[in-house]
């Protein structure tokens, strides 16, 4: 009885410690953790793999390398190239087997140059930057009254016909959210802004960057343009250049401003997801995927997007190898190819794959939020999973709890799961994420170690435990 009571108050104290650390006197916080790990994490292998990976930089040294020696990776560039060679080069180092490359085109984009300014009333440069898949303006650029649109959805219920000769502007800002629910809501006027835009007549279109922060970098991001429409060029200022639109605005003015971007589509160009594996010891078929994207957008040298998941899920890669246990099922690492772009590696892999082994992947999660702490599990194992609670149990004293919300595993598993792979994602607070996101601000100082290693510990008790579990994956399908 005592022990169990013992039990039942570590538990509470554990859960009180996760949702609310700022509240817990520093003793008992150490008291609590102490007898926790003592009392909670009882898989002793568990406990080895996740002190290893909380002691060590295994993928901190990995987004490193990636971010100094590669740079920027946009899909389809030959820096993009580079990166699948690293890749390739970096399994063989940390002893992945079978890794190759699968290879696989896209349509290849080019930004070109890009300029801006307030012609009148008040003449200044804008900083701006064109968002992927966006047309070019004539050469020289397009000067052009604009037409303000205080958010997407009043451009949406603007008659059509009415824009012509006008550049279309749409601020708007994003909400900041751990989960990064204001991204979705925020992204339309980057999706569709053109298409909107031009239905109603407009040359070109700009847009308050979809961010959080209040820096002078805009944030670019892959657009799409409807196929019955004109297409038109767009852009993305930085948030205090739409400030400074939205404060001329307000007081009435009439703005002109100008725009010029060179960038074009090139034609077809290659990409390709690297793949590597810990061969399963007694049941090789069986396959848990792991991964982040290798490509990012031009601008940073994407390292919280995506060099971190690329980190974390090799850094777990690296932590199981290291330690000599032999997972039964078979690990399999992935770096996706040109996910900005629209997914394109997520969709390669299911197209590659599902006639031969993806009904035999008992689990995906793909690591694709940032470099911040995990703090949920998100199931896509379907209602009351056991396995949530089995991995849970072992990983909550990182101060992870069992979210609420589901998930598909992450941009390039959800072609998979749609494909009945079952999927779960390990939930990085990504509060301060869209400060940073697609911007020439992504870069390695943003990285911090203590982070990535909580990371690395729970992927590496997530594929370890998955890999041995009794747990019927595929059952719940
Ligand atoms: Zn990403």
């Amino acid at each position: 009885m005592k022990t169990a009571l013992n039990y039942a108050l570590i538990l509470t104290a554990a859960t009180l410690l996760a949702c609310s650390p700022q509240t817990v006197d520093a003793p008992e916080a150490a008291k609590a953790d102490t007898e926790q790990s003592e009392q909670v994490v009882q898989n002793a292998k568990v406990k080895a793999l996740t002190d290893a990976a909380l002691s060590g930089t295994q993928g901190y040294d990995i987004i490193e390398s990636l971010t100094t020696e590669i740079g920027p990776r946009l899909a389809g560039t030959p820096q993009e190239a580079r990166a699948r060679d690293w890749g390739v080069a970096k399994m063989k180092e940390i002893g992945l087997e079978n890794v190759r490359i699968e290879d696989f085109t896209i349509p290849g984009w080019e930004r070109g140059v890009e300029s801006g300014s307030i012609v009148a009333p008040y003449p200044q440069p804008l900083y701006l930057t064109a968002l992927g898949g966006s047309v070019a303006t004539p050469s020289g650029g397009i000067e052009a009254e604009v037409a303000y649109f205080p958010t997407f959805e009043d451009l949406e219920s603007a008659p059509e016909g009415g824009l012509e000769g006008k550049i279309v502007y749409i601020s708007g800002r994003m909400d900041k959210a751990p989960d990064g629910a204001g991204y979705g809501p925020a992204n339309r006027k980057r999706r569709g802004g053109a298409t909107e835009a031009a239905k109603r007549g407009a040359l070109a279109v700009i847009i308050r960057s979809v961010g959080t922060d209040s820096h002078r970098f805009p944030h670019t991001g892959q657009m799409r343009y409807a196929d019955e429409v004109k297409k038109i060029p767009i852009a993305a200022l930085s948030a205090p250049d739409a400030d400074q639109m939205d404060r001329m605005f307000k007081a009435g003015e009439t703005v002109r401003v100008k725009v010029e971007l060179g960038a074009r589509y090139v034609g077809e160009r290659p990409s390709g997801n690297v793949i590597g594996e810990i061969v399963g010891s007694e049941k090789p078929d069986e396959i848990i995927l792991i991964g982040g994207h290798l490509d990012s957008w031009d601008l940073g040298t994407g390292a919280v997007d995506d060099g971190a998941g690329i980190g974390i899920s090799m850094g777990a890669a690296k932590v199981l190898l290291d330690s000599g246990y032999k997972p039964k099922r078979t690990i399999r690492v992935v770096m996706f190819g040109a996910e900005e772009v629209g997914l394109l590696g997520g969709f390669a892999y299911v197209d590659a794959h599902k006639d031969t082994d993806l009904g035999n992947h008992v689990l995906a999660s793909e690591s694709d939020f940032g470099a911040e702490r995990v703090y949920e599990i998100r199931s896509g194992l379907g209602e009351g999973a056991s396995f949530i609670d089995e991995l849970h149990d072992q990983i909550a004293f990182l101060g992870i709890e069992k979210g609420t919300k589901e998930t598909n595993g992450g941009p390039d598993i959800g072609p998979m799961f749609n494909e009945g792979v079952p999927a779960i994602r390990l939930q990085q607070d990504g509060t301060d994420y869209f400060d940073l996101h697609h911007t020439p601000d992504d870069t390695f100082d943003k990285i911090g170690k203590e982070e990535i290693a909580q990371n690395v510990a729970a992927w590496t008790a997530m594929i370890w435990l998955a890999s041995e579990t009794e747990y019927n994956f595929r059952g719940m399908n």
